[in-house]
C-alpha cells in the first residue's frame, strides 16, 4: 500500500481507500509527482455514504441557525488559510496565484451565502384557506448528497454545492476531480476544525467507478456534477434512471461577438484574459471570437498581439500571466485541434505549440494560440478545445452572429463588446445560452444568482448557487391544519 496516498475523510477520520490501483497526481509546471490518488471503488462509497446517511438522522433536526455555525467558523479558517489554500490550488492545476486567489473568492462567498439559510430556506403559508383550516409549504432536506467535481476549479466547484447542502440538514459526499486532490484535502482539514459533527461531510477519492458507484448506492438522494458534457449525459441518466434528483454541468464553446463600436482596447485585453486566462480551461472561456462587420481587421490584429505579448510560466511566479495546461495529454490534444484547425482552412495567427519555458521543460505549456479565419461550419468552431486556442470568425450583421451562436450544441455563455445598448438589449434577449455577458468577458454569477447553462452544457432543472440551491437542496411538503378545539367552536 502507497504510504503518500490521499486517503478519505470518512465519519470524521481519515482512511486508507480499499483502493488497489494508483493514478500519480502531477505538477502540470514540472511534471514532478505530487502525491499518488487511489482509485476508490463501490466498498469505499458505501463506507462514504453510510457515514452521511448515520449522520443525516440528528443533522436533520439540529435547528437551521446552529447548523450555520461551523459554516461561520469554515469562512474564518479559509480567510485564515486562504493564501495557502491558493498556492496548493496553482501546485496542483496550474493557473497563475492570482487565478487561484480568485477562485477561492469565489469558493468562500458561497459559504457566505450559505450562512442565510435560516432565511432562505423559509417556506410560506396560508391561514384559512377553509374556515378553520391553514395550508402550510414547508421545506425539508432530502439525504445524502453526492458531488462530483471537475479539475479546473479543485476548490470553488465542490463550494458551489457543499455549503448549500449541509446548511439546509443534508449530508454530503464529495469527489474530486483525481487529478487535484489536494486542495480538498486541506479544505477537509480546515472542516475538522469546525465543530461540524461527524459524517456531515466526507470526502471520498477515485474516478468514474467511485462516481457511478456514489451514483447507483440507495442512499444518495441527490446528485451534482460538474464535468465534461459525455459525462455530465451520462451521470444525468444514471442518476435519473435511479429516481435521483441530478444538476449535471456539462463543457461549452462560448463565443464572443466583436462590433465595431466597441471600447477596442478595453475588449480586446478582457476577451484575451477570457480565452487565455487559467489556460483557456475553464468553461467560461471565450473560445471562438465572431467579429462583426468593420471590426474584423483591427480586432485580429489587436488579439494578435495581447497573445503574443501574455507571459506564460510556472503560475507560482507572480509576474506570470499563463500557466499550463493540467496534463501531457491535455497538451497533446490541443495542439491536435489546432493542427486540425489549421488542415480546415485556418491561419495561424500566433502558434503557441512547441514552446521555451525556462525551467518548464518537463511542464506542459503551450503559449496562447490564435487561428484566424475558421470556417463556422468547421469542427475547429463547434469543439471545446479547452486550452489557450482562440478562434475568429466573421459575420456581416449581428444577427448573423446571433445564428451562429444558436446554432451551436453548447449554451453556456455568449458575450457582447459593444456601446450600443440596442445592439446589447436585441444579443441579451436573443442568444440560446444561460450566461450572458456584455462587455464582459467571463460571465461568472456570483453566488447569489445560479450558475446557469443551457442546451449540451446543463442536464436538469435546478443549477448550483443561489436560490436554486436551496430549492435542489430541499424537498417541499405542504401541510393541511385544523384544530377543533372549543373556542374556534364558539364561533
Ligand atoms: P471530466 O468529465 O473528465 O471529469 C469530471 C468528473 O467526472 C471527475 O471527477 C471524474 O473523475 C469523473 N469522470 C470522468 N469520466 C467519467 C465517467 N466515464 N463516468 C463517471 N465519472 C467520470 O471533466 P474534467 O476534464 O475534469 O473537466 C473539464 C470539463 O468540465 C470541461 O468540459 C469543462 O467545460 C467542464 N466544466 C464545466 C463547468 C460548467 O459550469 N458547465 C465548469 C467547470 C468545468
Amino acid at each position: 500500500m502507497p504510504t503518500d496516498q490521499v486517503r478519505n475523510y470518512v465519519a470524521g477520520s481519515w482512511v486508507e481507500a480499499r483502493a488497489s490501483e494508483f493514478t500519480d497526481v502531477l505538477n502540470p509546471a514540472t511534471g514532478e509527482r505530487l502525491t499518488l490518488v487511489p482509485m476508490g471503488k463501490a466498498l469505499d462509497a458505501g463506507a462514504a455514504v453510510e457515514a452521511a446517511s448515520r449522520a443525516f438522522s440528528t443533522w436533520r433536526r439540529v435547528p437551521a441557525n446552529d447548523r450555520i455555525q461551523p459554516l461561520f467558523k469554515l469562512k474564518a479558517l479559509l480567510e485564515e488559510h486562504f493564501e495557502e489554500l491558493a498556492r496548493t490550488i496553482t501546485l496542483e492545476c496550474g493557473k497563475t496565484l492570482s487565478e487561484s486567489r480568485g477562485e477561492m473568492r469565489r469558493a468562500v462567498e458561497n459559504v457566505e451565502m450559505a450562512c442565510g439559510i435560516p432565511i432562505l430556506m423559509q417556506g410560506y403559508n396560508s391561514e384559512d384557506i377553509a374556515s378553520g383550516i391553514d395550508e402550510m409549504m414547508i421545506r425539508q432536506p432530502l439525504g445524502v448528497a453526492a458531488v462530483i467535481a471537475p479539475f479546473n476549479f479543485p476548490a470553488m466547484i465542490p463550494f458551489w454545492f457543499f455549503p448549500y447542502a449541509i446548511a439546509c440538514g443534508n449530508t454530503c459526499v464529495i469527489k474530486p476531480s483525481e487529478r487535484v486532490p489536494l486542495t480538498m484535502r486541506r479544505v477537509m482539514e480546515l472542516v475538522a476544525g469546525t465543530g461540524l459533527p461527524k459524517g456531515v461531510l466526507n470526502l471520498v477519492n477515485g474516478g468514474r467507478d467511485l462516481v457511478d458507484a456514489l451514483i447507483d448506492h440507495p442512499s444518495v438522494r441527490s446528485v451534482s456534477f460538474v464535468g465534461s458534457t459525455a459525462v455530465a449525459r451520462h451521470v444525468y441518466a444514471r442518476a435519473a434512471a435511479a429516481g435521483k434528483r441530478a444538476q449535471c454541468q456539462g463543457g461549452a464553446k462560448n463565443a464572443v461577438v466583436i462590433l465595431d463600436d466597441c471600447d477596442l482596447a478595453m475588449s480586446t485585453r478582457i476577451i484575451a484574459d477570457s480565452a487565455f486566462g487559467c489556460a483557456g480551461q475553464r468553461c467560461l472561456a471565450a473560445s471562438i471570437g465572431v467579429t462583426v462587420g468593420r471590426a474584423k481587421q483591427p480586432f485580429a490584429e489587436a488579439i494578435g498581439e495581447a497573445a503574443a505579448r501574455r507571459v506564460t510560466g510556472n503560475g507560482m511566479d507572480e509576474q506570470v500571466e499563463m500557466g499550463p495546461v493540467i496534463s501531457s495529454q491535455s497538451r497533446a490534444r490541443i495542439e491536435e485541434w489546432i493542427g486540425r484547425g489549421v488542415a480546415e482552412g485556418a491561419s495561424l495567427l500566433v502558434d503557441g505549440r512547441n514552446p521555451s519555458i525556462p525551467g518548464g521543460e518537463q511542464g506542459y505549456f503551450i503559449r496562447p494560440t490564435v487561428l484566424a479565419g475558421v470556417d463556422p461550419g468547421g469542427e475547429v468552431a463547434g469543439t471545446e478545445i479547452f486550452g489557450p486556442v482562440f478562434s475568429l470568425t466573421h459575420a456581416e450583421t449581428l444577427e448573423e452572429a446571433i445564428a451562429l451562436i444558436n446554432s451551436g450544441r453548447y449554451g453556456n455563455m455568449a458575450c457582447l463588446f459593444t456601446s450600443s445598448g440596442a445592439a446589447a438589449r436585441e444579443f441579451r434577449s436573443r442568444v440560446e445560452v444561460g450566461n450572458v455577458g456584455i462587455n464582459v468577458g467571463v460571465a461568472a454569477p456570483i453566488a447569489s444568482f445560479p450558475f446557469s447553462g443551457w442546451k449540451e452544457s446543463f442536464f436538469g432543472d435546478l443549477h448550483g448557487q443561489g436560490r436554486d440551491a436551496v430549492e435542489f437542496f430541499t424537498q417541499q411538503k405542504v401541510v393541511v391544519e385544523r384544530w377543533p378545539s372549543a373556542w374556534s367552536r364558539k364561533f
